[in-house]
């Protein structure tokens, strides 16, 4: 293993072990399952006049799931939605094993870089996305 892929790994075992923003307040989310790995998360968030001044998560599932979701939650609070829509576009083509320009912004979230490898954990790495975006889309789940 070499010394970026150690510490990529480091940034996932902490957000899975210490995940930032969990438990959900009662916001607009959406849930999503991943049956082909028992991944079943929640994202919520809190939009005011564009800006994402809130985003928490609930859920289980594998490392890789609830790591994503945790560093999701940091990486686009306070951002417009503007701004997330293109950081989230960013990362699935970073996920697909795309070129990507300026991809600093993705900070911690660049620690996934290496699932692009491994396609049976592409959904993994993308549930929690996916359903922020959905979130973000105002395509929220009903109840
Ligand atoms: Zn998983």
């Amino acid at each position: 293993m070499n010394n970026i892929e150690n510490l990529y790994r480091q940034v996932i075992m902490d957000h899975y072990k210490n995940p930032r923003n969990k438990g959900l307040k009662g916001y607009p989310h959406v849930h999503i399952k991943n049956p082909s790995c028992g991944d079943d998360i929640t994202v919520e968030a809190k939009i005011e006049n564009d800006v994402i001044v809130e985003i928490n998560h609930q859920g289980v599932g594998c490392s890789i799931c609830c790591s994503s979701a945790s560093v999701l939650s940091e990486l686009l609070k306070g951002k417009t939605v503007v701004e997330a829509k293109a950081l989230i576009k960013k990362y699935f083509q970073m996920i697909k094993g795309e070129a990507i320009v300026d991809e600093e912004e993705l900070e911690e979230a660049l620690a996934y870089e290496g699932v692009s490898k491994f396609p049976a954990r592409i959904k993994c790495a993308t549930i929690a996305w996916k359903a922020l975006e959905r979130v973000i889309n105002g395509d929220v789940d009903e109840e």
